[in-house]
């Protein structure tokens, strides 16, 4: 069975643009997995304490018969392929992946809570978000 999955793109180091199109090109070409729409992009402050550049955002809505934690995994390892490097929570970073909504479900894991818990403090999500769902129908 295949779900509708909303993944949020971010990145605020390096080519920002050519980092989120990098994403949209590797979350498209992920198995059991098709790129149904995108967002416009958004430039944002960044959250947090640490000063830093200027976000760009954009979201993706996928349909895929990925499981939410294969999925989590496969955001993860495009995080690392476009160079991504953990330091400190809230820095910086070449590409940040979330998973913001898969379907219906509901996940509180430690290492993964689904619907992302940050999308009521962030507009631009929930802007990203209103563009998106006209696009999820049909089962
Ligand atoms: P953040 O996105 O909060 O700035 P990171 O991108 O460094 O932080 O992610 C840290 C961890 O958050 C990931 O390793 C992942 O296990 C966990 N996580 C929990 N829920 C989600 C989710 N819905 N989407 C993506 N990562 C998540
Ligand atoms: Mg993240």
């Amino acid at each position: 069975m295949r779900e509708w999955a909303f993944v949020a793109l971010g990145s605020n180091l390096g080519d920002r643009t050519a980092n989120l199109a990098f994403a949209r090109e590797r979350l498209a070409r992920l198995p059991e997995t098709e790129l149904v729409a995108q967002s416009a992009v958004e430039e944002t402050e960044p959250l947090g304490s640490v000063p830093q550049g200027l976000y760009l955002n954009q979201m993706v809505l996928l349909r895929t018969g990925l499981a939410p934690r294969a999925l989590l995994e496969a955001c993860l390892a495009i995080e690392r392929a476009a160079g991504r490097e953990r330091r400190t929570r809230w820095g910086p970073r070449t590409l940040d992946l979330d998973i913001v909504r898969y379907g219906a479900l509901q996940v509180h894991d430690a290492d993964l809570v689904v619907p992302h818990p940050e999308v009521p403090r962030r507009p631009f999500w929930q802007r990203e978000l209103a563009e998106l769902i006209p696009h999820a129908s049909g089962d």
